[in-house]
C-alpha cells in the first residue's frame, strides 16, 4: 500500500495530462494551489501537526484563495528521508471551503527525537517539502537548538530574519505574537498590505494571512522546523483586552471581529484541529514537553485579560497593583502554576507576549500598562509559585516591544532582592523598520536587573542542555534592503541551577 501511494504521488507530479488519465480527481484541474507553502507544529514525542492551505489565487478579495466551492482531497506523505524513499505515513485530508481549504493533519505513532519530512499533493500538484521533528522521549535530555521571534510587520521590511532562521536549521521555532498586523496599507513603506483597508472581516483576515504566507522567507522558516505559535494583539487589533476593543479602533461588532481573526489565525497556523476556535473563543495556552530537558508553557495574555489600567499607555497607576487584576485570567493562572509545580523538566520556558520583568520608564515610576507591569499581582503569584517550589531553571521568553532585552527576574524588584529567573526578549522581525545600533535605552539606575538592550531587527537563538542555555541575540543591520547577513550582537549564558544572565 505504501509503495502504491508513493508511485501515484510521483506520477501525479510528473505531468498533469498523463496523470489525469490515471487519477479521476484531476478532472477538475486547478492551477498550482500550494502558494502558501507548508508548515509543521505542535511537536510531541510521537508526532506533530503538518499544515498547508490550497490557494491558487491567494489574494482573492473573498478570502477563498481561488478555490472552487467543493470539498477537495489532499494526499499527504511523511518520510524519514528528504527524498521520500522511506515513507512511514500516508493519508488523505478532505479540505472544505468552510475552513478556507486549509489542511491540519495530526501525526501520531512516530519515533521520538528524530527528523521527518512531509509533503502534500492534490490535482496533480505537489507541494514543497517540509522538515519536522518529534520531541525527544521523556527521560532524555538531548541538546535543543530553539529560535524565537515576534512582530513581523509586512510593510516595514523584508523578512530576511525569517530566512536566516531557516538557515540555522533549528530543532524548534517559537513565534510569540504579532505574526500579522491588522492595519491598512500605506504608500511610504517597502511594500504594501493586502487588502488595503484595516482588516476586520473573515475575508480580510484570510487575505492578510495569505499575503504573509506568500513571502518566500517566511515560507522557508516554516518549512525548516516545527513551530509553536501564540498570538499577541495585532493578530486581532492593537492592544485589545479580552472583548474590550482599542478605543481608537473602527466601529463594529468587536466580538464578531475577534471570532473572524481567531478563525483565520487557526486556518493559517500548524495547530491541532482540536485547537480550532468556537466563535470568539480559542483555547491557545498549552504545555509542550521537550523530553525531560524542558517544558514549554505557551501563554495567551490577550484573550482573558482585564482591560489595561488607567486607560493604557505608560502611566503611574496604583490600580495596576490591584490583586483582582489579571493578565492571564484565573483559569490560565491556575493551570500555569500547577504546571510549574509539577516541574516536568530541567527547564521551564514561558513562551509569551509582553514584557514580564518590572521596567520603569521614568523616575516617577511610570510603566507600561499593556505589559505585566499593569498586572503586578498576577505576576507575583506566578513568580512566587515557581520560586517557592525551588525551580531554578525558569526562563520567560517574550516579544512585543520591537527591541532586544535581557533581564534578571527578581523576587522583589523594589529592593532588588534575589534573582529567581531570567527573561529573554526578542526584537521584531521587521516592526519599526531598520534599527539603530547606537541606541542605548538601558537605564541601570531605574532598572538594575535589566542587563541587555539592542535596537536591531532579528531573533534570539538558544542552545540548551541540562546544564546551561547559551543565548545569542541575532540581528540584521537593515530590513528595508533585502538579504542582509545575520550576526550575533549579544550573548549570555544561563545556568539551569543558578538563574540570571551571565557573561558567556
Ligand atoms: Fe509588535
Ligand atoms: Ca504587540
Amino acid at each position: 500500500m505504501t509503495t502504491l501511494r508513493r508511485r501515484t504521488f510521483i506520477v501525479g507530479g510528473l505531468a498533469g495530462a498523463s496523470a489525469g488519465v490515471l487519477l479521476p480527481a484531476l478532472a477538475n484541474a486547478i492551477s498550482y494551489p500550494f502558494t502558501l507553502g507548508v508548515a509543521s507544529g505542535e511537536p510531541a514525542a510521537d508526532g506533530f501537526v503538518i499544515w498547508t492551505r490550497l490557494a491558487p489565487n491567494p489574494l482573492n478579495a473573498d478570502g477563498l484563495g481561488g478555490m472552487p466551492n467543493t470539498n477537495t482531497a489532499v494526499d499527504w506523505q511523511v518520510a524519514t528521508d528528504e527524498r521520500f524513499t522511506a515513507i512511514v505515513r500516508t493519508g488523505t485530508f478532505t479540505t472544505t471551503q468552510a475552513s478556507a481549504h486549509s489542511v491540519h493533519v495530526t501525526l501520531t505513532g512516530l519515533e521520538p527525537g528524530r527528523e521527518y519530512w512531509y509533503r502534500f499533493r492534490t490535482g496533480g500538484h505537489i507541494s514543497p517539502v517540509g522538515r519536522a521533528l518529534t520531541a525527544p522521549a521523556v527521560g532524555t535530555q538531548p541538546e535543543l537548538t530553539m529560535l524565537f521571534a515576534s512582530c513581523s510587520h509586512y510593510e516595514e521590511g523584508y523578512f530576511t530574519a525569517y530566512r536566516r532562521m531557516a538557515e540555522e536549521h533549528p530543532d524548534l521555532i517559537l513565534h510569540l505574537g504579532d505574526y500579522i498586523y491588522e492595519g491598512g496599507a500605506t504608500t511610504t513603506k517597502v511594500r504594501q498590505f493586502a487588502p488595503a483597508t484595516e482588516i476586520s472581516t473573515l475575508a480580510n483576515y484570510r487575505v492578510r494571512h495569505a499575503q504573509y504566507k506568500t513571502d518566500p522567507d517566511l515560507q522557508a522558516a516554516h518549512a525548516t522546523a516545527p513551530w509553536l505559535v501564540v498570538w499577541d494583539d495585532h493578530e486581532v487589533e492593537n492592544n485589545y483586552a479580552d472583548l474590550v476593543r482599542n478605543d481608537s479602533s473602527p466601529a463594529g461588532d468587536f466580538t464578531a471581529r475577534r471570532a473572524a481573526a481567531y478563525k483565520a489565525y487557526y486556518e493559517h497556523m500548524p495547530l491541532r484541529s482540536a485547537q480550532a476556535p468556537s466563535a470568539e473563543n480559542m483555547l491557545l495556552h498549552r504545555r509542550v514537553r521537550w523530553g525531560s530537558l524542558a517544558t514549554f508553557h505557551m501563554l495567551d495574555t490577550r484573550q482573558y485579560r482585564n482591560d489595561q489600567a488607567c486607560g493604557d499607555g505608560t502611566k503611574v497607576c496604583p490600580a495596576a497593583d490591584d490583586p483582582a487584576r489579571s493578565l492571564t485570567g484565573t483559569s490560565q493562572e491556575t493551570w500555569l502554576i500547577d504546571g510549574l509545580r509539577q516541574k516536568l523538566g530541567t527547564w521551564d520556558f514561558l513562551g509569551q507576549q509582553v514584557f514580564f520583568a518590572q521596567r520603569l520608564a521614568a523616575a516617577d515610576g511610570s510603566k507600561s500598562m499593556d505589559a505585566w507591569d499593569g498586572y503586578t499581582a498576577n505576576r507575583t503569584r506566578i513568580q512566587n509559585a515557581w520560586d517557592t517550589n525551588g525551580n531554578k531553571g525558569t526562563v520567560v521568553l517574550t516579544g512585543d516591544v520591537h527591541r532586544s532585552w535581557g533581564a534578571n527576574l527578581m523576587q522583589n524588584y523594589g529592593t532588588q532582592n534575589r534573582i529567581i529567573g531570567t527573561e529573554l526578549v526578542t526584537t521584531s522581525i521587521t516592526s519599526g523598520g531598520d534599527g539603530n545600533a547606537a541606541d542605548n535605552s538601558l537605564n541601570p539606575t531605574l532598572n538594575p536587573h535589566v542587563k541587555y538592550f539592542k535596537n536591531l531587527r532579528g531573533y534570539v537563538k538558544t542552545r540548551t542542555t541540562s546544564a546551561e542555555m547559551r543565548v545569542d541575540y541575532r540581528a540584521v543591520d537593515k530590513v528595508t534592503v533585502r538579504d542582509y547577513p545575520v550576526k550575533t550582537v549579544g550573548s549570555f549564558v544561563v545556568e539551569s541551577t543558578n538563574p540570571g544572565l551571565q557573561a558567556p
